[in-house]
């Protein structure tokens, strides 16, 4: 038997909440994996709350990010004892994920814990932090370097955004972060951010072109953030748009792409090929500084994934949250 968040759906309604599984239960898989950690991403709240239609069969075990021990392994490339990570191949959303002690996955979609990390840090980065770093990657084949002027980013108090904001400043960049939380101000400041706006003042309605500010963005808001921040980038700006915080639409024109030649880059992380996440992990290690990643991370045991994964939707939740699902 072992602990593990179980969603269910049924006449009874849409639940989730901690379960004891027999080990039976578990999905097909080449390599079965003792979880250490976990983590709560935007995506584990959609599922856990049911806010969004993330998961797509049911029971299902959430937990986008894995990071655990390979305990058996019928994988060329995997042995008993291997430390291992998991993001994404929709892990959490069609195949039980890592909000459980024990996980049964496909070997092709594991990657070796980069020797840089613990299991907890590789989960304090998770799904959020590799993202980030595949939006900063982004910017950079783009051209976009720390000379060309500001990178705004969104959503910076949550995962993905204080991840870039702390990538974004150790790179050099001057770093604008829009929040709706004022109060996180000096802990934006302190992971590297020189000036934190108010998201009110992105989140309306705007104009096809403003004044040119941005040589980059981060965008984790979608809807009319994303709309404005491409109408007031610069002449050739950047704009890599990861998320949906905001809103799915892109009540947007095509002046800013047009006229001034900006680029909309799109960032997924889950069916991301291997080698450009290998490339993003390698990049993490030698990037984002730990004191800063510990500053953004918190911890939660499995008991308490349920009540976090609502605050997380309510906008309460700052940085990452790391889940010790033995405790
Ligand atoms: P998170 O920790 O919950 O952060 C989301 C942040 O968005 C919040 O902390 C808040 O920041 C901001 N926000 C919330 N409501 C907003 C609104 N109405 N308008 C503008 N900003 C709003 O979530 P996360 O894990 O960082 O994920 C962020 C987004 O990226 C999500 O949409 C997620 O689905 C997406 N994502 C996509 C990928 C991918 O592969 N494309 C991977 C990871 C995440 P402030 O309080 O600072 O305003």
């Amino acid at each position: 038997m072992f602990k593990a968040i179980l969603i269910e759906k049924d006449e009874a309604g849409y639940r989730a909440g901690l379960r004891e599984i027999d080990e039976g239960q578990l999905p097909e898989g080449d390599v079965t994996v003792d979880v250490a950690y976990s983590t709560l991403n935007y995506k584990d709240g959609l599922a856990i709350t049911g806010k969004g239609p993330v998961v797509r069969k049911f029971p299902m075990v959430p937990g986008i990010d894995i990071a655990g021990t390979v305990r058996e392994s019928r994988h060329p490339d995997y042995r008993s004892g291997d430390r291992v990570i998991l993001n994404g191949w929709g892990v959490g959303e069609t195949h039980w994920g890592g909000l459980a002690q024990v996980a049964r996955l496909k070997g092709d979609w594991l990657v070796p814990l980069p020797e840089a990390f613990t299991p907890r840090q590789a989960m304090a980065i998770g799904t959020a932090g590799y993202t980030a770093m595949l939006c900063v990657i982004a910017l950079e084949r783009h051209g976009v370097t720390p000379d060309k002027g500001e990178i705004v980013v969104t959503g910076a108090a949550g995962g993905v955004g204080s991840t870039a904001v702390a990538l974004l400043s150790g790179l050099g960049y001057t770093v604008v972060a829009v929040s709706g939380r004022p109060e996180e101000a000096a802990y934006l400041r302190n992971l590297g951010a020189a000036e934190v706006l108010d998201r009110a003042g992105f989140s309306e309605p705007g104009k096809p072109l403003g004044k040119e500010r941005w040589a980059g963005a981060v965008d984790v808001a979608g809807s009319h953030t994303l709309a404005n921040i491409c109408a007031t980038a610069k002449y050739r700006g950047v704009v890599t748009a990861c998320g949906l915080a905001q809103g799915m639409s892109l009540p947007a024109t095509v002046a800013p792409f047009i006229l001034r030649g900006v680029t909309l880059v799109g960032i997924d992380s889950v069916m991301c090929p291997r080698p450009e996440r290998l490339e993003a992990w390698r990049r993490l290690a030698r990037d984002l500084d730990p004191a800063k990643l510990d500053a953004m991370t918190g911890e939660i045991g499995l008991s308490e994934v349920v009540a976090t994964a609502e605050r997380l939707m309510a906008g309460q939740v700052r940085g990452r949250i790391t889940v010790d699902v033995n405790r």
